[in-house]
């Protein structure tokens, strides 16, 4: 692999559990920059659990945090390099309070000791420009039930983006349209459009109202849909590829790895 390419490894893209080999949601950046921690995590070998520095989070909800737990638990007081969760201080409040809280789990930014801790807490705003290297991270706010981000990767051969969970939103494509260089965007839909109530009301996207989002955007990028939900897969399947769709659409799935 050239230095100057990023891959984008799908380690989970599922709206919940219930497909063999398919967890929820998280996303590898070449070896060591991880963006969320879903159960998909759980399928990474040791040796590659090891080299994940730095992770970023789209949001608070147990789908995209659950791994994170046994991340720091398995690679632990062996790292040679401190792990940094990059989050909205809604997300770092809630895996302070709700999670690393001494009750579910211990707080790992005290172990072994609060001056040379396994994991450290960065937090972000909604609008951050994070370098790793030469791969830059862009967050845009988008709309869901708790605050939330997407992600931009730019890299000097191309950009990728990841839309988080979301439901109509205007900012993120006002963004991607700045890129000339976009090559995929990974967008979700949770639910078949007979849930359209429960799209509007959980925050996420359902068919008919992706066919309306990708009318904002002006790319000739890949389009890959992710976070079905199992429950509802083909139905949701058989509507985002039949004949709404204002442009070619694909399905994520696990272990499919992108090259920017
Ligand atoms: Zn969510
Ligand atoms: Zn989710």
């Amino acid at each position: 692999m050239s230095t100057h390419h990023s891959t984008v490894e799908v380690l989970g893209c599922s709206g919940s559990i219930g497909i063999r080999g398919e967890g929820t949601t998280s996303f590898l950046i070449d070896d060591d920059l991880l963006i969320d921690a879903g159960s998909g995590l759980n399928d990474l070998e040791f040796s590659r659990l090891e080299r994940i520095n730095h992770l970023v989070l789209t949001h608070s909800h147990l789908d995209h945090i659950c791994s994170l737990p046994f991340l720091v638990d398995t690679v632990g007081v062996g790292r040679k390099q401190i792990l940094r969760i990059y989050g909205l201080q809604h997300t770092i409040d809630a895996l302070k309070e709700c999670i690393f809280n001494e009750r579910i789990w211990p707080d790992f930014t005290r172990i072994p000791n609060k001056d040379n801790p396994v994991m450290e807490y960065v937090v972000i705003e909604p609008h951050s420009t994070l370098q790793f290297g030469n791969r830059t991270i862009q967050t845009v706010p988008v709309t869901h039930t708790v605050p939330a981000i997407g992600v931009i990767l730019d890299t000097p051969s191309g950009s990728w983006c990841f839309s988080g969970d979301t439901h109509q939103t205007d900012e993120l494509y006002q963004v991607l349209n700045t890129r000339p260089k976009l090559k995929y965007f990974f967008l979700e839909a949770a639910f078949p459009d007979k849930e359209k109530w429960l799209a509007d009301l959980a925050k996420h996207l359902c068919p008919s109202l992706v066919f309306g989002e990708l009318g904002k955007l002006n790319s000739d990028c890949e389009v890959w849909i992710s976070h079905l939900k199992p429950r509802e897969f083909r139905q949701i399947q058989s509507e985002l590829l039949g004949h709404g769709s204002p442009r070619p659409l694909q399905l994520l799935a696990a272990r499919m790895i992108f090259h920017i």
